[in-house]
């Protein structure tokens, strides 16, 4: 059974994982990269020895495929406290989860982000998604983000200084169109862990599952244009044939009867600059530009060290027609006018077009995972956009191709 023949197309977290599990049941696959690195939409590249992430994210330490196929020690993580600081002209407010850093008690408290029937509400929130599993949160009713939190009776202060910022730069959409099973599987993944990244960047998370790998071989460049039966046909002519093709990537483009319905996705474009004056954020924590005209939704600095060289990291989530010089000077009033930040040297964009999938509903798991007998499918935008799923998704796949090698023996 072994010398059965598999071949996974990417070699992001779905397609690594997913070669995880074949080898733990003996298979050895091979994956096929059309780029020259791993990590597909986690990574990173070194800066002046500060790991730059290719697009703001973050990993929830509470998500359960990361705890089950991750060494958070090993990650050697920096955790983001449980709360934001919000910007507006100058004025400065924080809110957070007092309960888990007892220094957002008083600022939380008299915070002017919301109502304090505003705050009781998110403590309910929170207590409630707590006691639900998974399961339910991604049975609940579909809704809107944003009606979800109206229904909830918040009120429009804390939608709109608290909740838009927040989430836009989670979503990567402003509108918190986002299903509400996303919001609460996201607020809940939220309260039950950290919001954290490798202090060497994102990228360590899928070297971390590569180091897992013993017997899967990685072929780079190799770009599939079309998947057929038990064929891959490459953009440089050649082709392949395996026993199973497991497609961990958006297959519209490969399945020819998929075409008309590609995935549609959500962009972003994370700015970096060089800091030349003190830290205006002495901590870890996400910096939330509450103004409704800012193009610039979150900052955080990279690290905190006290120098006057810290990297800040700022993520645009609306769409604009600026060119990337006239957006690096927008972003750098915007820093001035509302966190007031000054002196900041441009360092590098990141213009991801295909950051989230845009899913009108969002599921726990892949909506569907075997294509065909030989075909199978895995990643995030089967079920909903995050770190979580497309490792899920990488594992459902995985387990259909052994049921269908169990099946055939
Ligand atoms: C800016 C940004 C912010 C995010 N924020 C968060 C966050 O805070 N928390 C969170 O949990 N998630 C976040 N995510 C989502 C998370 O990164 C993704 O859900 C996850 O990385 C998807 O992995 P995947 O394997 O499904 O797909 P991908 O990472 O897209 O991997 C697909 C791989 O297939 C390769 N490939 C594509 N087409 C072909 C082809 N034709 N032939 C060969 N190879 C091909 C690609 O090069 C890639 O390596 C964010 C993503 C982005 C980009």
């Amino acid at each position: 059974m072994a010398k059965q023949k598999i071949a996974i197309i990417g070699a992001g977290l779905s397609g690594l994982v997913a070669a995880i599990c074949l080898e733990e049941n003996g298979f050895s696959p091979t994956i096929y990269e059309s780029d020259d690195r791993i990590g597909g939409r986690v990574r990173s590249d070194m800066y002046e020895g500060i790991a730059l992430d290719c697009g703001f994210q973050v990993l929830l330490t509470a998500y359960p495929m990361a705890r089950k196929y991750l060494d958070y020690d090993l990650l050697n993580l920096r955790k983001f406290l449980p709360g934001a600081l919000l910007f507006n002209k100058r004025k400065r407010s924080k809110i957070g989860d007092p309960l888990r850093t007892s220094s957002f008690l008083i600022p939380t408290l008299f915070s002017n982000v919301g109502s304090l029937g505003d705050k009781w509400k998110i403590f309910r929130l929170s207590a409630t998604l707590k006691k639900k599993s998974l399961h339910e949160v991604f049975a609940s009713p579909e809704k809107t983000t944003l009606q979800f939190l109206t229904d909830y009776g918040f009120s429009k202060r804390i939608i709109a200084n608290f909740f838009i910022p927040f989430f836009s730069g989670i979503f990567l959409e402003e509108h918190l169109s986002t299903s509400s099973r996303m919001f609460q599987f996201v607020f809940k993944m939220f309260a039950e862990g950290d919001a954290a990244i490798p202090t060497n960047g994102m990228q360590e998370i899928p070297k971390q599952l590569l180091h897992k790998l013993r017997t899967t071989t990685i072929q780079f460049a190799q770009k599939a244009i079309k998947v057929d039966d038990k064929t891959i046909y490459f953009e440089n002519g050649s082709t392949l044939t395996a026993d199973f093709i497991l497609i961990a990537t958006d297959p519209s483009q490969l399945l020819i009867d998929l075409a008309p319905t590609p995935v549609q996705w959500h962009s972003t474009q994370n700015l970096y600059f060089k800091s030349t004056m003190p830290v205006v954020i002495g901590e870890a924590i996400i910096g939330l530009l509450s103004d409704p005209d800012t193009l610039a939704n979150n900052i955080h600095y990279k690290t905190v060290k006290g120098s006057l060289n810290e990297i800040l990291s700022v993520t645009v989530v609306k769409e604009h027609r600026l060119s990337e010089a006239e957006l690096v000077a927008n972003v750098q009033t915007e820093l001035s006018r509302h966190c007031g930040l000054n002196g900041l040297e441009f360092v590098r964009c990141y213009d991801i077009k295909r950051a989230l999938p845009n899913l009108p509903s969002v599921a726990i798991d892949s909506r569907i995972v075997k294509y065909s007998d030989t075909i199978f499918l895995a990643g995030d935008h089967l079920a909903n956009g995050s770190i979580n799923t497309a490792m899920r998704s990488g594992e459902l796949a995985a387990n259909a191709i052994l049921n269908e090698i169990q099946k055939r023996s």
